[in-house]
């Protein structure tokens, strides 16, 4: 897919910055032995090249979870932290998507998943990463007509002119 999207000359529907995917990947590898979900959102930005719009991953935010080998939600409780956390996240960010993790069951989204989707990331450029630590495997899924599908995914190096630039000018 990765190759494809490549030769394409076409913009990737999600672009995450190398510092938000070691996020993800580090909290889902802490919560293996256990076999535990994780979840957070996904914060960036939104662009468009003609006309087709794309995010930006620069960040993630999470919080405490309630978490079992396979169900996760924030622990209702941490959600003020989360809110601090975001509000201290250093830049202007949209929430593009969410993120969780499959611990060794592979990566698609269960119904669960797809509601959630449905009821909270129904936008275009609204994404789903789900990881799975044990298989090291990420994918990236967005909403379609009849349920969803995967999308292709790049990986921004943090200090990249693009991120750079989202960065200084979202300063302030
Ligand atoms: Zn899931």
């Amino acid at each position: 897919m990765y190759d494809e999207m490549s030769k394409s000359g076409e913009p990737f529907d999600i672009y995450i910055s190398t510092l938000a995917e070691s996020r993800m990947r580090h909290q889902a590898i802490k919560a293996t032995p256990d076999r535990l979900e994780v979840m957070g959102l996904l914060l960036g930005e939104v662009c468009r090249w003609r006309g087709k719009a794309y995010a930006v991953v620069m960040n993630v935010g999470t919080t405490d979870l309630e978490n079992t080998p396979a169900k996760v939600r924030f622990d209702p409780g941490a959600l003020p932290g989360l809110f601090k956390e975001l509000d201290g996240a250093g830049f202007d960010y949209i929430i593009v998507g969410w993120y969780h993790s499959h611990p060794g069951h592979t990566c698609f989204l269960s119904r669960t998943d797809l509601r959630t989707q449905r009821t909270m990331f129904d936008q275009p450029f609204h994404c789903a990463l789900v990881i799975d630590p044990v298989n090291r495997e990420i994918k990236a899924f967005k909403l379609s007509e009849d349920g969803y599908t995967e999308v292709p995914f790049a990986l921004v190096s943090e200090g990249g002119p693009k991120l750079r630039r989202l960065r200084t000018g979202m300063q302030g």
